[in-house]
């Protein structure tokens, strides 16, 4: 399974080996070369989404893609949205490893240059969910 990291697409579920995504034609990507997107988890309504991936580089690890991708631009919304992104993911980072709390692996932002594609956007953090399952808040 790889799963399409376009924001706005109805069904992001493809089967393996698949280079596009079925529903919408955006490159399926492997995020920060290993990272793999397999599962959509959740839809943060309008905001962004966040997804079950695996990390190829370490027979598989799961972990988990949280993405922020919002319709509107330039709005107080917006920014109030990133704000409290990168506080999130900086509050992971300061925690550190904990068995109950996810580690934050990578935190970077993503534009069309990287994947060809303006489909593929937004700011996007890594987190393990070791120990914890599938942690998302
Ligand atoms: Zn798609």
């Amino acid at each position: 399974m790889h799963c399409c990291l376009n924001p706005d697409c109805q069904n992001p579920h493809n089967p393996d080996g698949a280079k596009f995504c079925q529903n919408c034609r955006t490159p399926l990507v492997l995020l920060r070369t290993h990272y793999r997107p397999i599962q959509l988890l959740s839809n943060e309504g309008g905001f962004g989404r966040t997804y079950l991936a695996e990390d190829i580089d370490k027979l598989n690890e799961r972990c988990v893609i949280k993405q922020l991708a919002p319709k509107t631009q330039g709005t107080a919304a917006l920014r109030k949205a990133t704000e409290l992104f990168e506080q999130e993911a900086r509050r992971l980072q300061q925690l550190g490893e904990h068995p109950q709390i996810p580690t934050l692996y990578a935190y970077f932002e993503q534009d069309g240059s990287i994947s060809c594609s303006s489909l593929l956007r937004g700011r996007l953090w890594i987190s393990c969910s070791r120990g914890c399952g599938v942690r998302v808040r």
